[in-house]
């Protein structure tokens, strides 16, 4: 008997070990993004079809907690004889009934956030297929927005309700029914919210009408874009609305909106003057903003911000920066997810293990609007600023078929502006900045077609006659960091070489005020020089040694 239990002791500790090492391992897995990730492997069943329009109506309870509505998605078959839809709804909610554009009654399951539907009659290829899909129940609430997002049932300072929705990287499924995958986008999505009166609801594109029935408002909100499903966004609260306008370069007008609390609504003009102001310098280096036929919008939420296409969340209170080397004030969030509208929003990664061309070419245009209103120096400032965030522990582009949980991390950001920085310096001006504006506005790259790191790499080589596939490699598959050796070999002689690389990098080699450009591989480069020479003086490189 005692033997028994002895044994029983043995495998009851053994489990709870077992337990508590799934557990940690848990935690550290979804530090970053909350139980959802999103992304991945597309699923079989996903690839026959592609989803062209929702339709959302939904009637958010702040006093419950409470989502209740349906949603219509429109998709069409790219597969023959497809008998059965599948898509993504956290099971939080209960799904009560699927009909098709016949109002058919459909058979379904909904369990393991999967919905599974069966066609009345398999669709055939290039058929639309239209599913009504009514569901309820208590969404997600957002522990760390954006970065573990869901919905954020707060209160403004009065007291009124304040709701605000982040999923980025949970995707759209914690709140409607979709194709939670990036290499997907709606083209179109109209937005249906009914509030009590005499709350605002703001959501993405233009705001088509404004329904009021016993009590209740229904803002009715359409966006005629490509947009992906985290970006579909809306926010509730006692909001009043700041305008202005912003003219194209070909001379349109488009409203620039800021949707803002009473207690916020003073600095709001000027907030979204700066606004009009950032855009016209991105516009410069990426072409005009991507979506002027609806508007540029920003909401004040209450968490830090998202890149919502034309509704950026915006919570950063007006704390201002200043401009390098300059007076000017500068919002760095604000300017931050308004880059998203071109990178992200625009140019879209079709698998999240490109998460750094969002991130990283984002990042970097912040250091090209201080190039832009203050000049070289505070283009270089900023840069350093960044390169000091690196911290180059893992690749940041990772395996094929990532989840957005997987592929995040800080120095998708970072590195991946470095990147870009260097770009610019092998390239050269004049090359770097029309690539970059091509992968901005070329059809091949934008809106409905979607991109990954070899597009970027392919344009590289193909607008500079160079192959620098291995350099950009270099940076964003490895964690592998040039290494510059100079070594004294007699009076006045140095030699220069980078040993760690196959390749060769054209590198600045300054001796006293003269600088020289150099290809540095492993063979080593005889320089003449009174002093020792200095290799990539201005930082052009993320180099070995760089990091501390
Ligand atoms: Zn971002």
């Amino acid at each position: 008997m005692k033997k028994f239990f002895k044994w029983l002791a043995i495998i009851v500790g053994t489990v709870i070990v077992l337990i508590l090492i799934y557990a940690a391992i848990t935690l550290v897995r979804y530090n970053r993004f909350g139980l959802y990730a999103s992304g991945g492997e597309l699923l079989p069943n996903q690839k026959a079809f592609d989803v062209t329009f929702y339709d959302i109506s939904l009637r958010p309870d702040a006093g419950r907690k409470y989502l209740s509505g349906t949603t219509s998605v429109e998709l069409i078959a790219i597969e023959d004889q497809l008998a059965e839809i599948q898509l993504h709804l956290i099971d939080n909610f209960t799904v009560s009934a699927i009909t098709d554009a016949k109002k058919n009654i459909l058979k379904f399951t909904h369990e393991d956030g999967l919905i599974k539907v069966w066609l009345a009659t398999p669709g055939k290829i290039n058929e639309k297929i239209r599913l009504n899909i009514s569901y309820a129940g208590k969404p997600v609430e957002a522990i760390r927005p954006p970065w573990i997002g869901g919905i954020n049932w707060s209160k403004d300072a009065d007291g009124h309700d304040w709701i605000g929705l982040s999923c980025q990287g949970e995707g759209g499924k914690i709140w409607f029914p979709c194709k939670d995958h990036p290499s997907d986008e709606a083209d179109s999505v109209f937005l249906h919210i009914t509030v009590p009166e005499p709350y605002f609801c703001a959501a993405n594109g233009l705001l088509r009408s404004v329904d009021s029935d016993s009590g209740y408002l229904t803002y009715h909100w359409e966006t005629r874009y490509p947009i992906n499903n985290y970006n579909i966004n809306f926010a509730i609260g006692m909001y009043g609305k700041v305008e202005q306008e912003y003219i194209t370069e070909t001379g349109e007008k488009m409203p620039v909106v800021f949707y803002v609390l009473p207690q916020s609504r003073q600095g709001a003009e000027k907030h979204v003057a700066m606004a009009i102001d950032m855009l016209q310098s991105y516009r410069k280096f990426y072409g005009e903003y991507p979506f002027a036929r609806e508007k540029f919008g920003l909401v004040q939420t209450d968490y830090l911000g998202m890149e919502h296409q034309t509704l950026n969340a915006y919570g950063n209170n007006y704390r201002y920066g200043k401009v390098f080397n300059s007076e000017l004030e500068l919002d760095w969030l604000m300017l931050h997810e308004m880059g998203h509208e071109w990178w992200g929003n625009k140019v879209t990664v079709k698998d999240w293990s490109h998460f750094w061309i969002q991130e990283g070419i984002c990042s970097y245009g912040e250091a090209l609007y201080q190039l832009d209103k203050s000049g070289e120096d505070a283009y270089h400032k900023k840069m350093q600023q960044i390169r000091r965030r690196i911290r180059n522990k893992s690749p940041i582009v990772i395996h094929a078929n990532a989840t957005t949980t997987e592929a995040y991390n800080g120095d998708i950001y970072s590195k991946g502006a470095y990147l870009m920085h260097t770009l610019r310096y092998v390239l050269g001006d004049s090359v770097f900045f029309s690539t970059l504006k091509q992968f901005a506005t070329d059809p091949k790259y934008t809106y409905q077609n979607f991109i990954d790191s070899d597009d970027l790499i392919d344009l590289v080589i193909q607008n500079s006659g160079r192959n620098y596939r291995p350099l950009m490699e270099m940076y964003l598959k490895t964690t592998k960091l040039p290494q510059v050796e100079i070594d004294s070999t007699g009076i006045s002689q140095y030699e220069v070489s980078i040993p760690n690389i196959e390749f060769r990098l054209p590198m600045e080699v300054t001796v006293g005020d003269k600088s020289r450009r150099y290809l540095l591989g492993r063979e080593k480069v005889a320089i003449a020089a009174d002093e020792r020479p200095v290799v990539d003086a201005r930082g052009w490189y993320l180099k070995e040694g760089d990091l501390h």
